[in-house]
């Protein structure tokens, strides 16, 4: 393990494939399937071909090589079934399990992957020595959950331009409106959305009526260390308000870190309430943009509204820790700078407190709809952008921190450097015709314009862009 610098050697030289995940997490999509981690079966980890893990990466299998849908397999069985052993047992034999590959190759590319991080943090908080003794010859562990990452269906208060029915519930009305529509071949087949959401068992409500799947998970809360909740949209999600009660009620909240991905739309004072008897709160505020911008990227939420609820989330108590989680695609990439100057100015007291994303926000891509992804950005505009950029680490030095541990700070003008090669480091301009259909068209159904909303970018709409 070469890249996991805390982790005692014996385990390093003995297990250079070692990832952590797959002996204490496992993690739900919106639609019920099991999977690894959400790195694991992340849209940009691609496809495998080996028949035995066929289909979508990261996602489990049963035994017939269809996914493992909560629907139809419980939690407990899905931990250790052939899949799950077998991802253990080619960690323990320094195999990279094809469900990994996406960690792998960002460590190839020298990137700090999930792997890395996830174990470097989990490693002074459970035992990995112990875990790796209690691993069966064939790959099964124990039945102790420390960690899940759970997607409680589609409900959704937005229907941001990135997302899709597969996420969000408010998007199906869209969705219905614009695939009949779509005339070019390769976005129509990227907005597919087969069966509605109906495949292999999947359903957006397998979490209801599913007793078996809550008793097994309340089960495990006695060893419950953390609770991951992202997509649809936990705030309004009646089942996430009753897990934490049952936290609460059983006694463990106070050893239960609670971690979010969330749009804060609607955070009700019952949510701040629970919050109280847990360990640690870390709330990741979706925000793409500032202003309209962020309107029309996170459809149809009300830019005051946010800044309000920023303000409320700056007035927290300690134990709730607050970023900013931005996901970087086509829409935003070039105002990055005007949002971290603007969140800058804000002064907040511990929004992206030093060190969490250098003090200024955090970043992740959008890799999926691939004709929002900034690869597709034709070339004159990328040279906008990286003059932009080069324009703001100078303004950044003079005006923020100059000091070495900032300039040396991964998440500071390093990740934005990042973010620009990831740019440069491929040309997909060939998708900007998917890019002006998708656009015009949501323009229409949602009587949203485009051009006034990001006027620095009107000429991606223009015929020589295409
Ligand atoms: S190696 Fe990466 S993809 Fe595999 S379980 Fe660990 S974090 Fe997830």
């Amino acid at each position: 393990m070469p890249y996991m610098k805390n982790l005692p050697s014996h385990l390093q030289e003995k297990y250079s494939t070692f990832c952590v995940l797959p002996w204490i997490h496992l993690s739900t999509r919106p639609n019920g399937h099991l999977r690894v981690c959400c790195t694991a079966n992340a849209s940009s980890a691609g496809k495998t071909n080996k028949k035995k893990f066929g289909g979508e990466v990261g996602i489990l299998k049963n035994d017939d090589g269809k996914p493992a849908n909560l629907n139809h397999t419980d939690l407990l069985s899905g931990w250790n079934n052939n899949y799950m052993k077998s991802v253990r047992h080619q960690m323990l034999n320094n195999e990279v399990p094809p469900s990994c590959v996406k960690c792998f190759k960002e460590e190839l590319a020298g990137h700090r992957s999930k792997r890395i991080w996830e174990t470097e943090y989990w490693q002074s908080r459970v035992n990995l020595d112990e875990l790796i003794a209690d691993t069966k010859e064939d790959g099964s562990v124990p039945p102790k959950l420390y960690y899940v990452d759970l997607r409680l269906g589609t409900k959704c208060n937005l229907k941001c331009i990135m997302c899709s029915p597969h996420d969000s519930s408010m998007w199906v009305s869209d969705w219905k409106k614009l695939y009949p529509e779509i005339e070019s071949a390769p976005l129509k087949k990227l907005m597919v959305w087969d069966n509605h959401g109906k495949v292999d068992g999947a359903t957006y409500n397998w979490h209801k009526d599913n007793p078996q799947f809550w008793s097994q998970l309340y089960d495990q809360i006695p060893h419950m260390k953390q609770l991951y909740f992202a997509g649809g949209e936990s705030t309004i999600i009646e089942e996430h308000y009753e897990l934490l009660q049952e936290c609460i009620d059983r006694g463990y909240a106070s050893q239960i870190v609670l971690r979010y991905n969330s749009n804060g739309i609607e955070m009700p004072d019952r949510l701040y309430d629970l919050w109280q008897h847990f360990k640690r709160v870390r709330f990741h505020f979706s925000i793409d943009s500032i202003g309209s911008m962020n309107d029309y990227i996170r459809h149809p939420s009300a830019w005051s509204s946010i800044e309000k609820q920023l303000r409320k989330l700056d007035n927290t108590d300690d134990h709730i820790e607050v970023t900013i989680a931005c996901a970087v695609q086509m829409l935003n990439m070039f105002y990055i700078p005007d949002f971290i100057k603007w969140k800058l100015k804000q002064n907040y007291k511990k929004i992206n407190p030093w060190p969490l994303g250098a003090g200024m926000i955090n970043y992740h891509f959008v890799y999926h709809p691939a004709h929002l992804n900034v690869k597709v950005f034709p070339e004159n505009f990328k040279k906008k952008i990286v003059k932009k950029y080069e324009e703001f680490y100078d303004w950044l030095k003079e005006n923020f921190r100059d000091d070495e541990e900032f300039l040396e700070n991964t998440y500071g003008i390093k990740r934005l450097k990042g973010m620009v090669s990831f740019m440069n480091s491929e040309d997909w301009s060939n998708r900007m015709p998917e890019f002006y259909e998708y656009i015009v068209k949501m323009d229409k159904i949602r009587n949203t314009d485009f051009k006034s909303t990001f006027p620095e970018m009107i000429e991606l709409l223009e015929p020589q862009s295409l």
